[in-house]
């Protein structure tokens, strides 16, 4: 297929925007008259060092990060937070207690990881209905003397995405941001960690950007690698070893773009509104039903289903032969999935509600 005639829907690794992927292509042989690659170049180089402050600066000015914060380009991806946030936050092994939020299989497996620490108390599930909403703020059980608590802010194999940001008094906010960082503004000082694996809305797959407040970091576990402590990252400019170059590279040609869609702001608009589309489709078919429940329902990852597990199977190969890629569910709830991320074009997203209708209208 040619890449006009495809609609990536993909959860991730998702849709890059075609402008960032033809610039990147352009400088492929030869970045900025350095005669090579940026993944040729050294590290330690000033034309690299230049690439590295720029896409950092892009990123705290596009997020409005405070000076309390530190912007940190790590590896491993948004899993390893999974393991890095106790290993830093807990105090000694065994000793500390933090509280979860689970809404879906990316918080449960940080909160099982949390366990290996120290004491996990699970604040909130929303199991008891199959992930389809988002608990509210009087349903989350927390415990003042907890050491943070952990939630994940979109759930990207649901289709659910928390509309408020927890209260949760002096304790710190850890938040597994990976599929709708960059949707909308956030209001950093709000949280001491945001963490995101880059593939879903910033730069290809290896980078996780973690946006950590500085008084957080230097009190890890006497057993924590060198390689998952924050406070050595913050010391070295997330430069201790070799950073992803490339990916680094890629996300400040993300961010070039996300400026020219109006910032964060102006991608919060074009989102809710591709968003909409499918939705309001959705609530009027005979056919087709969102899985989320609907104060609930995720900008970025819209779930559905027909009720039927042959008739979802046909609708996914329909879709797949007219260029709609990557439309299935995730495997753990089956349906479909549109992953609308901020570089897939709306008209995407009105072609796929096309074959939907085309579909209903040869199905009912
Ligand atoms: C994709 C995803 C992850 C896992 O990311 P990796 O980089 O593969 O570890 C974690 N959390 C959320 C919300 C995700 O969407």
């Amino acid at each position: 297929m040619k890449r006009e005639e495809v609609f990536n829907f993909s959860a991730g690794p998702s849709v890059l925007p075609v402008e960032v992927l033809e610039t990147a292509g352009k400088e492929i042989l030869n970045y900025g008259g350095s005669g090579m690659s940026v993944m040729e170049m050294s590290h330690r180089s000033k034309v690299f060092q230049e690439i590295f402050d720029s896409t950092k600066a892009k990123l705290k000015a596009a997020l409005s990060v405070p000076d309390t914060h530190e912007v940190l380009f790590l590896q491993g991806g948004a899993s390893l937070q999974f393991s890095m946030i106790p290993m830093n936050l807990m105090g000694e092994l065994g000793t500390g207690k933090a509280d979860y939020a689970v809404t879906g299989n990316f918080s449960s497996t940080a909160a099982k990881e949390g366990k290996k620490y120290g004491t996990v108390n699970i604040a909130a599930s929303s199991e008891d209905r199959g992930h389809t909403y988002i608990p509210a703020q009087q349903e989350l059980k927390l415990d003042p003397d907890a050491k943070y608590f952990y939630y994940c802010a979109n759930n990207t194999i649901y289709g659910t995405e928390w509309k408020y940001v927890p209260e949760t008094g002096s304790v710190p906010i850890c938040c597994d941001m990976s599929s709708n960082i960059l949707s909308m503004p956030i209001d950093i000082s709000k949280y001491g960690i945001i963490f995101a694996g880059a593939q879903k809305n910033m730069a290809p797959a290896g980078l996780t950007v973690v946006i950590i407040d500085k008084s957080l970091a230097g009190h890890e576990m006497s057993c924590t690698p060198l390689m998952m402590s924050y406070q050595r990252m913050i010391d070295k400019d997330s430069m201790f070893n070799t950073p992803p170059c490339w990916n680094i590279y890629i996300l400040g040609l993300v961010l070039d773009w996300l400026e020219k869609q109006g910032g964060v702001a102006g991608m919060q608009k074009i989102k809710h509104e591709k968003a909409q589309l499918l939705y309001d489709y959705l609530d009027n078919s005979k056919l087709f039903k969102a899985c989320a429940e609907k104060e609930a329902r995720s900008d970025m990852n819209v779930t559905f289903r027909t009720g039927s597990d042959e008739m979802d199977a046909e609708f996914c190969k329909g879709a797949s032969a007219r260029g709609f890629t990557n439309v299935k569910g995730h495997r753990a709830v089956g349906g479909m999935r549109a992953s609308i991320y901020n570089a897939q074009p709306i008209e995407g997203v009105r072609a796929l509600v096309d074959y939907m209708k085309e579909f209903e209208v040869a199905h009912v």
